[in-house]
């Protein structure tokens, strides 16, 4: 075998997914790897699975059956797992997919250079622990290579929530936030590699609680003060939030920390009480709009999004339009909205389901109305004066395409424009996905 060895990634799935693909391909950098965007001319496959969706496991068998060709004709090729849906099946894939060399969790990826190894040598390589060491302390030795001007950063990992549709709890574990030390560490090196805007990464992100650099505990919002001060740092943002870890320090940071984006996806799930005691949310959905308000004092202008499962089990009629309610009320910027769908082990999964049709119906009204509010949302900033970070070239010559403080994607036509700037634009047009702009004169 010639020349560096090949490592193609495909990633489904969350942000997080998309960090870890990254830290994975360092590690297996290390290792003497380089990546490859087509599984052909790979010698090792790796598929970072999501567990959130209905038949996750199933798709991931799928997609394995599509490799068995390149293996046939490439016996040395190595086939992996990872993510959530190898958590949760562990060996399981190996059994029912014994090409599957290596099945690897996602607390477990700093030891993914030894697992590929162990393969090497023709053995079965499987590792779905939790375990005690720090996986980002081995995967701190990055590479030095340029970066775009948007990257993500994980700060926490895990979910004590327990929402009784999630299993995010039975794949990722408890709620571990990394030492602040690291994280600042992590964000001056993305910097120095070009990245401007870090998006702070947990699946309760907003929970965090990690070692400060004092000897103190810092919430999520001491750790955003601290990155404030990096040079060359320009925005700051953080996803996915739980209504209950919503701080005061928080919402005063979205108020007075010029970095941190007015923009917030804080998931809500459901308009009513009663379906939102079955999810356990732990929250009511008066709590939630006393707590949007609480938000929008601190910062006016800020552009809430929202998370939604529409017949969830024992969803009334009367249930559905409190959550339509509810989201009249909030008049979001945007939404996501999902069918409710049973997760293996989680307690909803045992209830009665409501028709297939029944949601169908349900989660078209849903984002009928979301729709509309999102281009309302859109619509208002034609007039506008915002803030654009530059991220890659448009479809037409001399075009630049990026991102408004208020994540809307923003297209300029000027040629002096490059990728990584920042420039205020004033908003003259909003288009089915995205705003028309021009820079403003300094
Ligand atoms: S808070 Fe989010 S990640 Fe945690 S259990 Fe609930 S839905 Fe899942």
């Amino acid at each position: 075998m010639s020349g560096p060895k090949k490592l193609y990634i495909k990633t489904y799935g969350c942000q997080m997914n998309v960090y870890d693909s990254e830290r994975m391909a360092e590690a297996m950098g290390g290792a003497g790897y380089v990546e490859t965007d087509t599984p052909d001319d790979a010698d090792m496959i790796l598929l970072n699975t999501c567990h959130i969706r209905e038949k996750a496991a199933e798709k991931v068998y799928s997609e394995l059956g599509r490799f068995r060709s390149l293996k046939d004709e490439k016996p040395d090729l190595k086939i992996g797992v990872a993510g959530c849906v190898a958590q949760a099946e562990g060996a399981e894939i190996m059994r029912r997919q014994p090409m599957v060399d290596l099945v690897v969790g996602p607390q477990s990826y700093h030891r993914l250079p030894e697992l590929e190894a162990k393969a090497r040598d023709g053995a079965k390589a499987l590792d779905t622990d939790f375990p005690v060491e720090d996986k980002f302390d081995t995967l701190r030795h990055r590479p030095r290579a340029r970066r775009g001007p948007t990257a993500f950063l994980t700060v926490q990992e895990g979910c004590d929530k327990f929402c009784a549709f999630c299993v995010v709890p039975y794949t990722r574990g408890a709620e571990v936030s990394r030492p602040a030390d690291r994280v600042l560490e992590e964000a001056r090196d993305l910097v120095e590699r070009g990245v401007r805007e870090i998006t702070l990464l947990g699946q309760n992100v907003n929970a965090y609680h990690g070692a400060g650099t004092d000897g103190g505990e810092w919430s999520l919002a001491r750790l955003i003060w601290a990155l404030n001060e990096i040079d060359g740092l320009e925005r700051i943002r953080f996803t996915t939030s739980h209504p209950n870890d919503m701080t005061d320090d928080l919402i005063a940071a979205h108020g007075e920390c010029d970095k941190l984006m007015p923009y917030l996806h804080l998931p809500v799930q459901s308009g009513s009480d009663r379906i939102l005691k079955r999810m356990n949310r732990a929250h009511t959905a008066e709590s939630y709009l006393r707590l949007i308000e609480r938000i929008r004092a601190a910062r006016p202008d800020i552009l809430m999004s929202g998370d939604f499962i529409v017949g969830f089990p024992e969803e009334t009629e009367a249930d559905f339009q409190a959550t339509l309610d509810l989201i009249e009320a909030v008049n979001y910027g945007y939404a996501f909205s999902f069918k409710y769908s049973t997760r293996p082990g989680t307690p909803a999964a045992e209830r009665d389901q409501l028709p297939e049709e029944v949601k169908s119906e349900r989660l078209q009204r849903l984002q009928a109305l979301i729709t509309r509010q999102q281009r309302a949302a859109q619509d208002a900033m034609v007039g506008r004066e915002v803030g654009v970070l530059f991220e890659k070239p448009g479809r037409f010559a001399g075009q630049m395409v990026g991102k408004s403080d208020y994540l809307h994607a923003v297209h300029v036509s000027d040629a002096n424009l490059s990728i990584g700037e920042m420039a205020r634009v004033e908003i003259v047009e909003s288009g089915a996905n995205s705003l028309a702009g021009r820079i403003k004169a300094a």
